[in-house]
């Protein structure tokens, strides 16, 4: 079996969103949840996993809006006690690093964009596709499910939606576009789980020391997913067909959990997060 080398958990920002975005059913109450990513080194060079949301979709008023109506009469719960870093503004929407979010993160790792050899992102949601700009103009190649691609290309969403066009309009961006679940470089997997939106990915990453890692993304946003055995709770193509595609995904990402010495990461978890937080040197 191939393995990647380290894995590193990359924090971009936060936003605060009503629970039940996150898990169907689930209580209309605001709350924080992380932006996170996912950088492995790998025996091809460094994959970054998810890439937050970009400085000028945080600057655009239509998306600060959309925050706004997805979150509108829910009362405030104060979560915001565990986020690390902490916002500086408890009572904004979302929060980001200081100047360009991802070039931030890699920062802490002394690297920057044109040291990543290839990105992925899991769906084009505005808080996970927000470095695909940056990356583009570093030359870095962005593998995507063809089936998101062609959905937000199709028009049929935008910002109201939380699809923030800029970050699939770069002109040279270099799309490797997959079809299902596929090795993006050893040890590091694509596990193909629609729903959520029509072309959602999760990812897998497995490693010398700790074995694999299961990534759900915006499949499983919390532990409590997995927990309770309950799906996301928004799903963008907005069809029964969706809410069963999500089903099916959470019940394949809970299958390779059941798998000897796998780790379930959900996608906006802090708590999560802050457990599996590592020391410089990342996980091996
Ligand atoms: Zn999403």
């Amino acid at each position: 079996m191939s393995m990647a080398e380290r894995l590193f958990i990359l924090q971009y920002g936060a936003e605060r969103v009503s629970k039940n975005l996150s898990l169907a059913g689930g209580p209309h109450h605001l709350y924080w949840e992380p932006l996170l990513g996912i950088l492995v080194d790998t025996a091809d060079g460094w994959v970054l996993l998810d890439t937050g949301m970009s400085r000028n979709a945080h600057l655009s008023r239509e998306n600060q809006d959309a925050y706004v109506a997805g979150g509108v009469d829910a009362p405030n719960l104060d979560s915001v006690w565990h986020l690390r870093p902490t916002p500086p503004d408890a009572q904004a929407w979302n929060w980001i690093r200081d100047g360009d979010p991802l070039v931030a993160a890699l920062g802490d790792y002394g690297l920057t964009p044109s040291d990543i050899s290839l990105a992925a992102i899991s769906h084009m949601h505005v808080d996970h596709s927000g470095g695909i700009p940056t990356l583009s103009e570093a030359g870095v190649p962005i593998a995507i499910q063809s089936r998101e691609l062609d959905f937000v290309q199709s028009g049929a969403v935008g910002i109201s939606e939380g699809f923030f066009s800029d970050d699939w309009s770069h002109p040279h961006t270099n799309w490797r576009l997959l079809d299902g679940d596929e090795e993006l470089a050893p040890g590091v997997s694509a596990v193909f789980t629609p729903g959520h939106t029509p072309g959602h990915q999760s990812f897998s990453v497995t490693l010398p020391e700790t074995g694999t890692w299961v990534f759900g993304c915006d499949a499983t946003d919390l532990a409590q997913n997995f927990l309770d055995n309950v799906p996301c709770g928004s799903c963008a193509g907005g069809t029964t067909a969706d809410e069963t595609e999500a089903r099916a995904s959470l019940d394949k990402l809970l299958a390779l959990g059941r798998r000897t010495n796998t780790r379930l990461i959900p996608g906006h978890d802090q708590l999560v997060a802050n457990a599996v937080a590592h020391p410089p040197q990342g996980h091996r």
